[in-house]
């Protein structure tokens, strides 16, 4: 069995939508199993449209999702069976109203909680995962649809959930392996899920990669195929370097790294059950489907290449805490963790001298509380507008020299931190956000400029 999943630019209109069907009817000898984005950019709407309602701007807010759900009815008029479309219209309906009603009760109480922001943004998946599964069965295919917050079960982090994957096990063994045994394609939403209580939850932004490979460990696919508007993974974002180049193969541990450092083309969950499992990850183009795309895997010897990819990450504050004594005294490292923690704010680089500990976080919320904090036991200073790059390959920390690489290539550039994370996989390098570019550019340059041809297309 593969599970194939669509992102919202795949199937952002009714030629996208053909493409994609074209591409699952060409699979279709095999078992299958399709996991699909919302269309477009619908949850980004969905959430736009929740803040102005949320401000009180209810009439605003039901304008916009009026257009929402214009461009849903526009979009999937041509893909759907005429015998279909009177179906389709009253999911449309009843969803949009439900939407509106959900809309007012955000307008009235005059906020959005991440529980509320979930439910809202849940809908871009209920409604594309049914517009798919109709396209499918336009095409003459068996699809089925799933609703995914009956199956994906996850514990009761609004926002970003964490699934619990026994009962999400046994729901897939229970509610979808019986279709896939009879020669069925199940189609499910990615990204949204449930609690234990049947609330509705969602697996963060970019959560269907996570959801595609979720599912594909559950039912023990042979490969879990992530279908997207690039060629692969990259040696670069494509919006910043133009050409970068597609990777043939990598690894799963540097796929987790470049994800989890910036590189939007998979979500970094997306690889720790295909890891567990051992299920081959490619990642494809859905607009280029002959390309082979980037091959991900747990290991492999052919064509070894020291650097792989180059990630980064903007909006980034560094926080630098300063002991107030001459030395940090024991225990100063624990008490600044302690602070981080409490207010649940992750830390994603570190690092330390004599005197000083410099720490970035993404996440600014609770930062005036933390500073105070922090400051009855130190001198802190705050430094917004800072990015992340991180360049990521599986030799790094078996080859001399890649520092001294990246310092010449950054001559002109103003390094403020750099570390090497003890996967030994990355470096990372913190630099003013606007010198990003020039540092992803510079980088680039240095290491791909000439580059294995078995490793890179
Ligand atoms: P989808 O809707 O298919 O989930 P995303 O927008 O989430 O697509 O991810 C694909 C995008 O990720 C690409 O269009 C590209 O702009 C961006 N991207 C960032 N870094 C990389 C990289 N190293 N390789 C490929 N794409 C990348
Ligand atoms: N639709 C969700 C989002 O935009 C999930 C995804 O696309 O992966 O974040
Ligand atoms: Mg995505």
């Amino acid at each position: 069995m593969i599970v194939m999943k669509f992102g919202g630019s795949s199937i952002e209109s009714a030629d996208a939508v053909q493409r994609v069907t074209g591409i699952i009817a060409g699979r279709a000898q095999r078992p299958l199993l399709v996991v699909v984005s919302a269309m477009g950019k619908t949850t980004d709407r969905l959430i736009e449209i929740g803040r102005t309602a949320a401000n009180g701007d209810i009439d605003g807010a039901l304008g916009k999702l009026n257009s929402l759900r214009e461009f849903h009815a526009v979009e999937t008029a041509s893909v759907v069976a005429p015998q279909a479309e009177a179906a389709l219209e009253k999911h449309f309906e009843d969803h949009f109203h439900e939407l509106a009603e959900l809309l007012r009760g955000l307008s009235i109480l005059g906020e959005l909680s991440a529980r509320s922001l979930d439910v809202l943004s849940s809908y871009g998946e209920r409604l594309s995962s049914v517009v798919i599964t109709e396209a499918l069965r336009a095409q003459g295919l068996a699809a089925e649809h799933i609703d995914s917050r009956e199956v994906i079960v996850t514990d009761d982090r609004f926002g970003e959930a964490s699934p619990l994957v026994d009962e999400t096990n046994a729901r897939l063994a229970r509610l979808v392996r019986p279709l896939i045994d009879t020669g069925r394609i199940p189609v499910m939403g990615g990204f949204i899920a449930s609690t234990m209580n049947g609330i509705t939850s969602t697996l963060g932004r970019g959560g269907s990669d996570f959801t595609a490979s979720l599912v594909g460990a559950g039912l023990t696919a042979e490969e879990i195929e992530i279908w997207t508007d690039v060629d692969g993974v990259l040696t670069a974002d494509p919006s910043l370097i133009s050409p970068a180049r597609r990777i043939r193969i990598m690894s799963f541990a540097e796929a987790s790294e470049l994800a989890y450092f910036g590189a939007r083309v998979l979500h970094p969950s997306t690889m720790l059950p295909a890891v567990r499992n051992n299920i081959p990850i490619r990642v494809l183009n859905s607009r280029n489907p002959e390309v082979e795309g980037t091959l991900i895997v747990a290991e492999h010897a052919e064509g070894q290449s020291i650097i792989k990819s180059i990630a980064y990450q903007e909006g980034i504050t560094v926080v630098e805490v300063r002991s107030t004594r001459m030395l940090m005294a024991h225990g100063f490292l624990a008490k600044i963790f302690e602070v981080f923690d409490r207010y649940e704010t992750s830390v994603d680089m570190v690092t330390t001298s004599e005197v000083s500990v410099s720490l970035t976080i993404d996440d600014t919320t609770h930062l005036p509380d933390m500073v105070q904090e922090l400051q009855e036991f130190a001198e802190v200073t705050p430094v917004s507008d800072q990015g992340i790059v991180c360049v990521v390959g599986d030799n790094i920390g078996y080859t001399p020299g890649i520092a001294a690489r990246i310092f010449q290539a950054l001559e002109q550039i103003n390094i403020r931190m750099i570390s090497q994370g003890a996967s030994r996989l990355n470096v990372s390098l913190v630099v003013d956000e606007k010198d990003l570019r020039r540092t992803v550019e510079a980088l680039h340059a240095t290491f791909f400029s000439q580059v294995n041809e078995k490793v890179f297309a």
